[in-house]
Order: structure tokens, then sequence, then C-alpha cells
């Protein structure tokens, strides 16, 4: 047996870093933005803790692109380093000074905000330059530094004569990446990372209007000056107490992360705990516009205020990720594949504790205003169902908020809809039977016809409605909900039956048998019941079981694909009272009574909107030859 030590030699690993260790190239300048972060924070925490005797003053970064010369300066103000801190960070690969900055100074610096790792980003600039300079001064007294490699590991490390405190690293951008000595290009990976980071970003100047002076005539241009453009906004909303927010302050941050965004957003939900995970931020719920789809990736994820991913995936339970807004935590890890993130105990409590957090605060909407969160209910519905149907746990909570809008536009909790319709609907097994309409226009006949007869008509109009009404059923046993034009209404639901049939049994069997012989009999089962004569003479009604496990194979999971082959199946209910089946029984011959059927069947088609092609067009024809 032998043992050893695997010799890893940087010639080895080097050409491995600049190719695989980020697949993204332009991340190089969020890595060296954060080193001119850190260096800036650590120096403002070595003052404050009286172990730097610099002038912390107002410190900022700048990043100058120099096209010509093909290279780009990212200057900081921050510690530096003496040439045995160069030695000692840069020159070691995968030694985090960051990490042995935060071990060293422990509590006191655990909420200075260093970023820093993995002790690799430096590295990454390797990634677009074929040379990387370093020129650096240490806050302490000694002198500056240089350092030079051209990505071989020979490095050389001198003395240089840099007086003012900080870092200048120059990097010597490649033939191949010449698109990042864009100022646009820059501007662009600026904008997209380091929005919102915590010391101030210069990049370039901008041009502001002056207010014009006194007595300025209408037509003479309002004088400019060329002010420093500063790209970053250091306190974003999210980093503050909500004590210290107002509701405008929320709004305007929402127009900061989405300034193509015109809509308000409806309401938002401050994220800020510090125990058993490290989490803020700030979700919106946007007014989802059904017509251009629903929109995910729209959640941004920051770590200490560094742009990292608009995909949440895993972090975010499935449901939210419709929502907008930031999360910043630093303790998701996001060096590992998605997959293991969502099995990862960390992220789990994440996830849950957003979850919670979005339950509790619908919930005091709904208790608090229970007028505008009614207003609201149509735009935030989806998001709520959605969550019902996927988390356990928000279903729980849930329950007691999610509204179940009637036709009439009044709003009922499910608990309050069954305390309403207790009396009046139940059925022949005493479920209570909650009927609605997934689409007001459609079903306007059916809706009527409920509402002649006194009862609660619910509009249940989203996609994923027929998966939660399942999910709703299996929840509360003694519940049926019910289309209203799925089973016949006066079928259903039990109570006095007070009319009187025209008809005797062996009359309403021979009408059957009549009726059967003309309609198609794959498709309709013929049912002749004796109604209010004013009642239609044809109705025509699903089985609402078949219908939904159509549709809820139709929107993906819970229904069996089995039903999505089965044909379509209809009750054809006639009504014996009806005039029209006195004139189909004193029909002279087969062929007029043939026809009367079939134009009633028509007109019964026409208003479940089933009439259609051929059918309808020779409907149309049939109904021009009768009058
Ligand atoms: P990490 O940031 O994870 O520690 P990096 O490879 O990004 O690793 O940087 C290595 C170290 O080099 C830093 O921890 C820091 O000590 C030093 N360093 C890098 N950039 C600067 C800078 N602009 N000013 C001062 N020190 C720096
Ligand atoms: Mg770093």
């Amino acid at each position: 047996m032998a043992t050893g030590n695997i010799n890893v030699s940087v010639e080895n690993i080097f050409p491995l870093i600049k190719k695989f260790l980020y697949s993204d190239h332009e991340i190089f300048l969020r890595e060296l933005i954060s080193n001119a972060t850190d260096a800036t924070l650590k120096l403002k925490h070595l003052t404050s803790i009286g172990e730097s005797k610099a002038e912390y003053g107002n410190p900022f970064i700048e990043v100058k692109v120099d096209k010509e010369g093909k290279k780009i300066h990212i200057i900081d103000q921050g510690l530096g380093m003496t040439a045995e801190e160069v030695e000692k960070y840069i020159n070691q690969v995968a030694f985090s000074g960051a990490e042995e900055f935060l071990d060293k100074y422990k509590d006191s610096a655990k909420d200075a905000g260093i970023i820093g790792h993995f002790g690799l980003g430096f590295y990454s600039a390797f990634m677009v330059a074929d040379k990387v300079e370093i020129i650096t001064k240490s806050h302490t007294d000694a002198p500056a530094a240089y350092w030079v490699c051209d990505g071989s590991p020979t490095f050389i490390l001198e003395e240089a004569d840099k007086k003012e405190r900080g870092t200048e690293i120059i990097l010597h951008v490649s033939e191949e990446e010449t698109e990042f000595l864009e100022d646009s290009k820059i501007s662009e990976l600026l904008v997209k990372y380091n929005k919102f980071m915590p010391v101030p970003i210069k990049f370039g100047t901008k041009t502001e209007t002056l207010p014009k002076p006194e007595g300025a005539k209408e037509e003479d241009p309002a004088p400019t000056q060329e002010v420093d453009n500063f790209i970053n906004n250091p306190t974003p909303a999210w980093t503050k107490q909500p004590a210290d927010l107002e509701d405008k302050d929320y709004k305007d941050f929402y127009r900061e992360l989405y300034p193509m965004q015109f809509e308000e957003p409806l309401f938002n939900i401050h994220l800020n705990v510090d125990y058993p995970f490290n989490l803020t931020g700030i979700l919106y719920f946007p007014k989802l516009d059904p017509s251009v789809g629903i929109q995910k990736d729209k959640i941004q994820l920051y770590q200490n205020q560094v742009f990292v991913t608009d995909n949440v995936e895993g972090i975010v339970p499935e449901f939210l990720t419709m929502l907008r807004g930031v999360i910043d935590s630093p303790d998701i890890p996001l060096n590992v594949s998605r997959s293991y993130l969502q099995a990862d105990g960390a992220v789990k409590k994440i996830s849950s504790y957003i979850t919670r957090k979005v339950a509790d605060k619908l919930s005091s909407l709904f208790k608090n205003n229970r007028e505008d969160f009614e207003a609201k209910w149509n735009d935030i519905k989806i998001v709520i169902e959605y969550g019902m149907l996927s988390e356990d746990k928000f279903f729980d909570k849930a329950k007691n908020f999610a509204l179940i809008p009637t036709v009439d536009n009044a709003y009922f909790t499910f608990d309050e809809l069954k305390a309403k319709i207790e009396a009046a609907q139940t059925d022949k097994d005493g479920k209570l039977v909650v009927l609605y309409t997934s689409d007001k226009d459609a079903q306007h006949s059916y809706i009527q016809a409920a509402k002649d007869k006194g009862y609660e008509v619910a509009l249940l109009d989203s996609p994923i409605v027929s998966h939660l009404i399942q999910k709703l059923e299996s929840t509360y046993e003694n519940t049926t909900f019910v289309r209203v034009d799925g089973d016949h209404i006066d079928n259903l639901i039990k109570k006095e039956d007070t009319t009187v049939s025209k008809l005797n049994d062996e009359e309403k069997e021979a009408l059957k048998t009549t009726i059967e012989g003309v309609v198609p009999k794959e498709t309709y089962t013929v049912q002749v019941e004796a109604m209010d004569s004013q009642a239609s003479p044809f109705i025509i009604t699903q089985p609402e079981f078949m219908r939904r496990m159509k549709e809820m194979q139709q929107t993906g999971g819970g229904g069996m694909a089995m039903f999505g082959n089965m044909p379509e199946t209809y009750n054809l209910v006639v009504n014996s009272n009806h005039s029209l089946v006195e004139k189909i029984n004193a029909a002279e011959n087969d062929e007029a009574k043939s026809a009367l059927i079939k134009q009633a069947l028509d007109l019964a088609k026409l208003s479940q909107n089933l009439l259609k092609g051929e059918d309808l067009t020779n409907f149309v024809k049939r109904s021009f030859d009768l009058i």
C-alpha cells in the first residue's frame, strides 16, 4: 500500500480556472467590484473599531474603459494591500482573504457585509484579460506594491509609487473579449450586477440639465453640466427596516427594480429574518395580466447586495415565482446544482419561511381591509389558488381567506358560502351542492335558470379551478361542486316536487323512444321529466365528473389520461310538460316529428355553444326555411 499527496501544481490548474471556473465570462466585473467593495467595507470596519488611523471619508469605486489601450481599470479607495499581503492573498489561489477577515473579526464584522467567499473571484479576471496589473497602497504606512501577471504561473511583484490609499486593477482585455471594451456593455453589466451594491460606483459622466437663469428667453436652451455618473443605489429599500419605510418607498423601489413596468404593484411583503438563516427582501404581488401569459423569473436573487440570478427556482416555492421583487441571502449555496438545492435543509427552511410570510400577509390584508382584499381578488387569485393546490401548509391558511365570488359580485369565504347555502342547496344524499359557472356568457341560460330558482351561483373561472374543486371536495367531505350546466338542477337538489305531470309513465316512455330514434345514441342519454311548463323543452347537460376529469387532464396533472380519449357524452333532458312536446306528439307523420326534434336539439346545442361547422350551417338554413 502507498499513500501520498496528489500534486496539484499551479501550471495545471491555471488553465482550468480560466476555462471552466465560471462559464459566464461577464461575471469578472461583478467579482472585481465585489473585491473593491470588500476592501472599502473592511476599511470602514477597521476605522470604526480604531484599528486603522486612515481617514475613511466618502470612498467610491471607479470603473474606466480605455478602448484604444484595450484596458479596463477598476479603482477603489479601500484598505489596499502591502507587498506581503499581495503575496499572501493574490498569489495563493483559493485562499480567501474575505474569509480570513471574517474569522479574525468574527462577531464585530458579522454585519459588515463582506462578500468574498472562496478566494477564487480575483482570478476570474483572466477569463477576459491576458494580462492583469495590480497597483495598491495599503492604509498603513507600508509602501505601495505593483504586481503583474500574464496568465502564466510566473508573476512580478515590486515596489510602486502610488500615493493614495486603495487599489487599482488593470485588465488588458484579450482579443476574443473586446466586447467588454464597449461602454454600453460595461454599463449594462454594472446595472445588472451592481445596481444595489453598498459602495458608490462611478462610471463616466452624465449631462445634467440646470435651471434656466433669471430673465432667460423662452427659446434659450437650458444650461447643462457634466457630472459624475454613479450607477448604484447603495441603500436599497430591502436593506432598511420596515418601520422606516412608507408605502411610497415600496412603490418607488418597485419602479427602480422594473423601470419598464407601468402597473403599480398590488401590495408588498417585507422579508426580514436573521435566525436560523439570514434573509432579507421585498416581494411584490403584481397585477397579473393573463393575456400575456404567466410571467416568471421576475424575482431577483442577491447575496449581500450583489445580483446573482433571476432564476429562483428551487429557492422560492413554484407558485410564488409569479411574484416580483428581491431576495437577499448569503445562506443560499449557489455553487450547487438546482436539484440539490431543493433538497438542501437551509433552502427548504427559506422556502417555507417565504410561504408562511406570504400567507400571513394575505391573511392580515383579508382581516384588516376586506373590501380592498375583495377588490384585488381577481388579480391575486391565480397565485393563491395555485398555492393551495401545491402546498398543503399554504392551503391550511389560505382556506380561511380564499374567496369564492358569486355571479352577482358577492364574495364569500368557503365557510361563509356553506353557511349561506346550507338550507337550500343539498342533494338527495344530503350533500351540500355548490353550483358554479366557469363562464358567465357561455353558460348564461343555465345561470339564469338556477338564479330563478333562488340558488347562489359561484363564479369560478380560473384555469386550474377543476383541480381546486377536487381538492376542496376531498377536504370538506360533505360538499360537492356542480357546474350550472352539469347535471340537471331539478334532479340534483332535493326539494318538494309540486309539478303535475301532463303525461303518464307510459306516454313518457313512448316519447323517450321517439326522441331516441332521432338523436345520435352514442352522444345523448335521453331523460324525460315533468318540469315547470316554462322551463326549456330540451336541455343539454354534461355529467360533472366526466367534464372535470377532461378539464383536469387538459390543464395538466391530476386528471387521468383515459378521460381524454373518451367521446363527449351528454344528457338530453326533455321537459314533458312543455307545449312543444304536445306538438311533437301531434305531428302528422314521422318526418314532421323528426324535424321538430332536430330543430329543438339544435336550439339546445346552440345555447350550450355546441353547434358548430356543418351542423350550424344546416341549422341556419332550416330556420330560414321555417320562417
Ligand atoms: P475572496 O474575495 O473570496 O476572498 P478573491 O480571489 O476575490 O477571493 O480575492 C482574494 C483576496 O485578495 C481578497 O480576499 C483580498 O484579501 C485580496 N484583494 C482582492 N482584491 C482586492 C482589493 N481591490 N483591495 C484589497 N484587497 C483585495
Ligand atoms: Mg472576491
